[in-house]
């Protein structure tokens, strides 16, 4: 087995959509960033190239290219699974977390998880999405911005 862990935190601009985990929240504002900044599912993905050992999304998806402006980060996450399938390693489970003061979170994590589980090729019950706040302190606390942990345990399959 492999662990991996993965933080992401963008800052919150008007006239932004507002998409976490593939799920786009009505709010007036929404994280800023090259991609789609979605930044929960771009904490993901470092989890799961951190427990492969393949480096981390900057380096794959680099910002400075144009490529990936606006990129769908469901997308991104399904390459990212692909490369782990290629190495012959498979998600036990995946543990995430949004830290967000606004918007709530909670009437989407069900559509949340089946978005991460459907880009990782994944059934549901392996994918966990939560929130939290900070109550009221720091940047997700103030609303300036929205911060995401996670967490995930790989399967390596045996070779002969
Ligand atoms: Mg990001």
């Amino acid at each position: 087995m492999r662990i991996g862990h993965g933080y992401d935190a963008h800052r919150l601009k008007p006239g932004r959509d507002c998409i976490l985990c593939g799920v786009k929240i009505p709010y007036e504002l929404g994280p800023d960033g090259h991609s789609d900044a979605d930044l929960p599912a771009h904490a993901l993905m470092d989890a799961l190239l951190g427990a492969a050992a393949l480096g981390d999304i900057g380096r794959l998806f680099p910002d400075s290219d144009e490529k990936y402006r606006g990129a769908d980060s469901m997308a991104l996450l399904s390459d990212v699974s692909s490369r782990l399938t290629i190495k012959g390693l498979t998600v036990s489970n995946a543990d995430v977390t949004i830290v967000a003061e606004r918007p709530k979170i909670a009437p989407y994590v069900q559509q949340m998880r089946e978005n991460l589980a459907k880009a990782m090729d994944v059934p549901v019950d392996r994918v966990s999405v939560k929130a939290t706040t900070e109550e009221r302190m720091g940047f997700t606390g103030d609303g300036t911005g929205i911060a995401a942990h996670a967490v995930v345990l790989l399967n390596e399959l045996q070779s002969e």
